[in-house]
């Protein structure tokens, strides 16, 4: 594998442009490319070393390249990171799902990367970098300048929010063997809590004072010509990056802040400083130690003198601040001198002198804006830590991590500028402080995503019961407690029918179960559907933040749970309807999409009625998806909701045969929602396809599904597998046919797909299920013909051995055949299950109808076709698709419905 785009590349090409920026003076920006060739280098050598002995020589690389062996380990980490060495595993800490889109096209780190807001902690090191200026920072977001941004991918690899390599976590002391090591508090050399001598800086000052007084120290000593730290901006509260260069101007920067400024934005303006301070949050910490490892730091990082670093634990930005301020304390932030947490509560110091605290429990809803999602509460990648957890009011915790971080400090010490008090490990402050420290790792690491417990493998290939048993209330309590309550909910987006997410988990974990239903109801009629067949990891739960951080919410689980508990508990919970608008509207077909459709329709108060080709309702849910994946009494059951909701169920009327839309017309009926799915099958050509033991996936899942053939001789349609099944696909069709023939007495199952597992489009837990069951997988496969006996019985399948080449319009590697790799395998059995295609009954009786090529209904983007009262939506217009995505078509085209309703009939009257 070859790095496509060179950084170094990117940066000379632009040489002119950067150093008309002004960022570099041309001898800084030489000796970046020079760094930077370095690096890409490595990368280069290590990437084929790899290649040529498969397996990381780092002795010989040592060697060859001279350099150490942590800038290795951490090359290595980073070319993980990117996707260059897949065969090492891992997937990127943060920014997972954009790198796995950008690696289609192109998998060099992309500017694309840093806009996400939701992951931006406001450190500003991308601006500072940038060498064309193309990033800003104003009023609280990011912007990128697409006109003059050259991609070169500095801005992402200076991230602390992208991958922190792990070479990188030890303390930078030589000599850390001897500092004190506790899992909660990671590496520092002494902790204790510290007050300054200054009344000046106490009057100002938060707690002890100590970052001011440091400060103070270090101008006063010559030990800084400048540091960089947050002041008040314009408005009271707001915080302002700024850089002192004189002491008398320290007093004004003292104080609590509240939030994360993009402090290192400011970094390049003064790079002529020779000894600079930085104060900070633990991400800004992060970010210098980044670009202290990185070639990018020169001019940025050699003349940082100390870095300080503040205890974190929460955040607020000025917005939430102000709310805070007039809902809690009918206040406005220009009455308010400084703010301050201590001892679990929440101090408010007034200009006219008073004191306003509050339990700081009262005021979680406001904070979590800021850098929510980082485990580091004592910023650890500093020289010293101050904070005001573990010491009493007045006093400040510090720890003191480096060696250079102790001697300064000392100096304050020696000149009498500040006192320190021992914290004893054994104390209450320590432990507080532990509990803290240790709270903010558990939420992130400790509390794993809920594993649901499913029937042993062994024994579900005996019947046709559920799979996953579904939560119990103790799982529910943990996994809602995982959610973060996002500012901006991505999980909503995701959802195509856009359930309200997080407000639905809140009422979980606050245990209000039927408000959860409700909640989820209002947006989802199908609950207990979706969170049992929805791919959420493409949905939901790859876009939740939580994913970035290692686990998405099991957000599919809990919508599950919700259905299932209201099952059990007898309940039947429906949303409330409009007035009856006296309207008849005809859905025909009852898969997802129609109920979905004739669901929203009922609640507006129209007389919808469903037409349904087949006896029963649920489309694809109830003929294709197996017993064991979706109990069909569940599909009953939420089809019962819709019929409260005063929906009529027509069923065996095949709408172009027994009726036509003209009869419905006819009939009454005002406007028409087209859902009848994508049913026909499509076979493969190849020879030998009438021989007996050939099937399609289609006709195989409908006899064991609809007609029970499961429960052959109780039910009278049987269905008949031979000893070595083999079925042809790689999607939900295939999987279910091939589980289905296991528990039908298949002895040995076997699935044929042509690409390989990572295009496969199963559900990942579907995939994983079957293995678990013991189905085989021949990937790259593709088959040639099927042989049969003299009695046309199949016996074999000749297959092609294939390869992957460039995209297809999908997205994936199309498969290319190796010729001449052809082989056979036994076979008495053959299901076909490589997708479907549009059935034209329906669509035939409408000849005026407008279809495309493959003969799928064209429609607008509300779901209206070329005739004003049809509309259509799910896999008649998509193609086979997904359960959610049909619901949401359903959804968007009953709102259309309704305009167009609104519009022809409802405002005449
Ligand atoms: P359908 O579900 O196909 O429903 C169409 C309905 O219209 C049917 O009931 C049909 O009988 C009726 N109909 C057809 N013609 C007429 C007519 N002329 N008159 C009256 N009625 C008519 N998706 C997931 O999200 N997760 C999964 O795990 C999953 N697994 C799947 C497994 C299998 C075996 C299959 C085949 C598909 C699977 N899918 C899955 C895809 C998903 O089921 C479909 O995308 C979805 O059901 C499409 O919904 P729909 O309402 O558009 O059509």
């Amino acid at each position: 594998m070859e790095i496509k785009r060179s950084r170094v590349k990117i940066l000379t090409d632009n040489k002119e442009r950067i150093l008309k920026a002004g960022k570099f003076k041309e001898a800084e920006f030489n000796k970046l490319i020079d760094d930077l060739s370095n690096v890409e280098l490595y990368q280069k050598r290590i990437i084929e070393s790899i290649e040529e002995y498969g397996s990381i020589d780092n002795p010989r690389l040592l060697s060859e390249l001279g350099t150490s062996e942590k800038e290795i380990d951490c090359t290595i980490e980073y070319l993980k990171e990117f996707g260059y060495l897949d065969a090492y595993g891992g997937l990127p800490r943060f920014f997972n799902t954009e790198i796995q889109n950008l690696k289609k096209y192109d998998i060099s780190p992309n500017v694309k990367i840093i806009r996400d807001s939701n992951l931006c902690c406001g450190c500003g090191s991308c601006v500072s970098l940038c060498p064309v200026s193309a990033i800003t920072y104003s009023r609280g977001t990011f912007e990128i300048d697409e006109e003059i941004c050259i991609r070169c991918g500095l801005c992402y690899t200076c991230c602390p929010r992208s991958f922190f390599p792990k070479a990188l976590d030890a303390p930078e002391d030589e000599d850390y063997k001897n500092t004190k090591f506790s899992e909660q508090f990671n590496y520092y050399r002494d902790v204790f809590t510290a007050q300054t001598t200054n009344n000046d800086i106490t009057q100002v000052a938060q707690d002890g004072g100590i970052v001011t007084t440091l400060l103070k120290m270090a101008f006063h000593q010559n030990l800084i010509d400048g540091a960089l730290v947050v002041t008040e901006g314009l408005k009271p509260l707001n915080p302002l990056p700024v850089f002192i260069e004189r002491e008398e101007d320290l007093l004004k920067t003292a104080g609590t802040k509240y939030t994360n400024s993009p402090i290192l934005k400011e970094f390049y303006k003064y790079r002529e400083c020779k000894k600079i301070a930085v104060v900070g949050t633990p991400c800004i910490m992060k970010a210098l130690k980044k670009l202290s490892f990185y070639p990018l730091h020169i001019p940025f990082y050699d003349n940082i003198a100390i870095k300080i670093g503040l205890l974190c634990s929460e955040s607020f930005d000025y917005s939430e601040i102000t709310k805070l301020l007039k809902d809690e304390f009918q206040s406005t932030p220009a009455e308010v001198r400084k703010m301050d947490i201590n001892k679990g509560r929440f101090f408010i110091y007034n200009n006219d002198g008073t004191v306003l605290d509050i339990p700081i429990k009262k005021i979680k809803k406001y904070g979590r804006l800021g850098c929510f999602f980082c485990e580091d509460l004592t910023a650890i990648h500093t020289d010293i830590s101050v904070g005001s957890i573990g010491s009493d009011a007045g006093w400040s915790t510090v720890f003191i991590r480096t060696k250079k971080g102790a001697e300064f400090f000392q100096k304050a010490l020696d000149l009498n500028m500040i006192v320190k008090k021992k914290i004893e490990e054994d104390s209450k402050s320590f432990t507080s402080l532990s509990r803290i420290a240790k709270f903010k790792l558990k939420s992130y690491e400790e509390l794993h995503r809920v594993k649901m417990k499913q029937q042993d493998p062994s024994i579900r290939i005996t019947n046709f019961e559920e799979v996953p048993l579904g939560l119990t209330e103790e799982m529910v309590e943990i996994e809602t407690q995982r959610c973060l309550q996002c500012g901006n909910p991505l999980c909503i987006s995701g959802c195509p029918v856009n359930i309200k997410i997080p407000q639905f988990i809140k009422l979980l974990k606050q245990k209000k179960y039927i408000e959860a239903l409700y909640k989820m109801k209002a947006d989802n009629l199908l609950p207990a559907i979706c969170g049992r067949v929805c791919p959420q990891e493409i949905q939901c739960e790859q876009v939740c933040i939580m994913n970035g951080l290692g686990e998405p919410i099991a957000i599919g689980h809990l919508e599950r749970f919700i259905a299932d508990w209201e099952r059990k508990n007898k309940l039947k919970e429906c949303p409330e309807c409009a007035a009856p608008k006296e309207i008849k509207v005809a859905v025909i077909g009852a898969g997802p999409a129609g109920l979905t459709c004739a669901g929203e329709l009922a609640m507006n108060g129209y007389d919808v009625t469903i037409f349904e080709a087949f006896h029963a309702g649920g489309g694809v849910l109830i003929y294709g998806i197996p017993e064991f994946r979706l109990p069909k009494e569940i599909i009953k059951s939420e089809i019962e909701t819709l019929e409260m909701l005063n929906v009529k169920m027509e069923y065996n009327s095949i709408i172009g045969k027994t009726l036509t839309i003209e009869d419905l017309r006819d009939m009454g009926f005002k406007a028409f929602f087209i859902g009848v799915g994508a049913g026909l099958p499509i076979f493969l050509k190849v020879p030998g396809l009438s021989l007996n033991g050939v099937l399609s996936a289609n006709e195989f899942l409908t006899r064991s599904n609809l007609m029970k053939a499961f429960r052959f001789p109780d039910y009278d349609t049987p269905v008949k597998v031979g000893k070595i099944v083999t079925v042809i696909g790689g999607g939900n069709t295939a999987l279910d046919s091939a589980r289905t023939a296991l528990r039908l007495g298949a002895e040995k199952v076997v699935i044929v797909y042509r690409r390989s597992e990572a295009e496969m489009p199963a559900r990942k837990e579907e995939y994983h299920h079957a293995l678990e069951e013991g189905i085989k997988f021949q990937f790259l496969t593709n088959p040639v013909r099927f042989i049969g006996d003299d009695k046309d019985k199949v016996t074999q399948m000749e297959v092609i051995k294939m390869k992957l080449g460039e995209p297809d319009e999908s997205g994936r590697r199309r498969p290319v055949r190796i010729e001449g790799s052809e082989y056979v395998i036994n076979t008495d059995t053959i299901i076909i299950g490589i997708g479907t295609g549009a059935n034209p009954i329906l669509t035939k009786s409408i000849p005026e109808l407008i279809l495309n090529k493959w003969g799928y209904i064209e429609t607008d983007e509300n779901g209206q076709t070329n005739i004003e009262d049809v509309f259509a939506g799910g896999d008649i217009v998509t193609g086979s698709a997904t359960v959610i995505t049909a619901m949401g078509a359903g959804k968007i085209a009953a709102h259309a419905i309704d305009k167009y309703l609104q519009g022809k009939y409802l405002k005449m009257n």
